[in-house]
């Protein structure tokens, strides 16, 4: 039987008069990388940022549960360090970065609720031979940095708390085809050592190559979902998302 990490049923969310998610169901079980798909606006980021209590003053119905527990109504999410040490972590479109610390304290930062400096220290290295800009540049302050070193900043140092859910907001934005390529090369690492992930992505091509299962959003509804290389070969995927 497969576990569930993460179940959404029944998500609603309206800014004002704008109906930016209009009730979804979705579920992440471990060990998956799950892709959601969908066009700009569609509701993408409202979702994620559901999950991890970070919308702005809005009307939010539905469940949003975590290992079985409910995050929506404890709002156990609004406060990032509690995330952390149930080891949800995100990577906030726009990278999240702490700008005017350096590289290496912003790694250390991940590693916030963690107790076990050699483990840490080697999971610094770790991700120093992953991305060897970061090393040469570890004191530097990381607001000084390129979105695409930003970008692999951001993902090294959400995974320092080891999370058992990784949250992914559009990690290839902005980035030049190299840096994208590298970025999904680490993303399917990351998915092979097990951690489950929940990729929301613009570019449904990689996402779905890299993913087992996804869904596709539009306009605030789930219109789609399945297996993720069943989707690459759907004409109605292809068609929207494809430019096939
Ligand atoms: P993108 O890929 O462009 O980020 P998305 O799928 O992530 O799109 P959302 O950012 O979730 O979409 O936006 C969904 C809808 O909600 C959009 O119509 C957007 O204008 C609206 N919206 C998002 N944030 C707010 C906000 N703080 N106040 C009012 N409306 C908002």
């Amino acid at each position: 039987m497969s576990e569930n990490i993460l179940k959404i049923s029944g998500l609603k969310v309206a800014y004002g008069g704008i109906k930016a998610v209009k009730g979804i169901a979705l579920e992440v079980n471990r060990g998956e990388l799950v892709t959601l798909i969908g066009a700009n606006g569609a509701g993408k980021t409202t979702t994620l940022k559901a999950i991890t209590g970070t919308l702005p003053a809005c009307k939010v119905e539905g469940s949003v549960s975590y290992l079985g527990q409910p995050l929506l109504d404890k709002q156990l999410s609004a406060k990032s360090f509690k995330l952390v040490q149930s080891k949800l972590a995100m990577v906030p479109e726009g990278r999240g970065v702490f700008t005017r610390m350096t590289i290496h304290e912003n790694l250390l930062m991940g590693a916030y609720t963690r107790k076990d400096q050699a483990g840490i220290d080697a999971d610094i290295e770790k991700w120093y031979a992953v991305f060897p800009r970061l090393k040469e540049r570890s004191s530097q302050l990381a607001g000084t940095l390129s979105g695409g070193e930003q970008q692999m900043l951001a993902m090294a140092r959400a995974l320092m708390c080891h999370p058992t859910l990784l949250l992914l907001d559009e990690p290839s934005m902005g980035l030049s085809p190299i840096m994208v390529e590298k970025i999904f090369e680490v993303i399917r690492d990351v998915s092979a050592q097990g951690i489950t992930i929940l990729l929301v992505e613009q570019n449904a091509r990689l996402a779905l190559q890299a993913a087992t299962r996804a869904y596709v959003m539009e306009s605030g509804a789930i219109t789609m979902s399945g297996k993720a290389a069943d989707m690459l070969h759907d004409p109605r995927v292809q068609a929207a998302y494809l430019g096939e």
